[in-house]
């Protein structure tokens, strides 16, 4: 409810908080208001921030880059903590460009996915990166169209 206002039109929704999108709005904004960070130097570069320059920032230890994807993964991990104890899955796969190439992020979000979570559910619970990379969704969508 009054949450940050999501690409799919509604407010609040996980996308809002934990997508890549977010992530750099978040950075973008942090920027706009005098934070530093080594990220403006590969912005200067390319023009728009990507996930590789994410996890290239983490490697230098930048506290700002670090700051916004641990909030993203708080937000994430309680996200996947809800399903956990809802629906207790087997399995759950994340993918996207940010999981592919921020490992940090992957599994910090595992992580406290874990802690978050019942302890019974939690520990059958296995995580797995998905295989297709950033094109999972999209090789996916193909599929549903046979
Ligand atoms: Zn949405």
């Amino acid at each position: 409810m009054n949450g940050r206002p999501c690409a799919c039109g509604a407010h609040g929704c996980l996308e809002a908080y934990a997508s890549r999108s977010a992530i750099e709005k978040r950075i973008e904004g942090a920027l706009k208001k005098g934070r530093e960070s080594v990220i403006s130097d590969y912005i200067e570069e390319n023009g728009k921030i990507t996930s590789h320059m994410i996890k290239d920032s983490i490697e230098r230890k930048d506290e700002l880059i670090t700051q916004c994807v641990d909030e993203a993964a708080e937000y994430l991990s309680g996200g996947i903590a809800s399903i956990i104890n809802l629906i207790n899955p087997k399995l759950i796969v994340l993918g996207g460009g940010l999981i592919d190439a921020v490992d940090y992020f992957y599994q910090r979000t595992i992580k406290l996915a874990k802690a978050k979570s019942l302890p019974i559910p939690a520990s059958q619970t296995e995580f797995k990166k998905a295989a297709l990379g950033d094109f999972s969704g999209v090789i996916g969508a193909a599929f549903l169209e046979r």
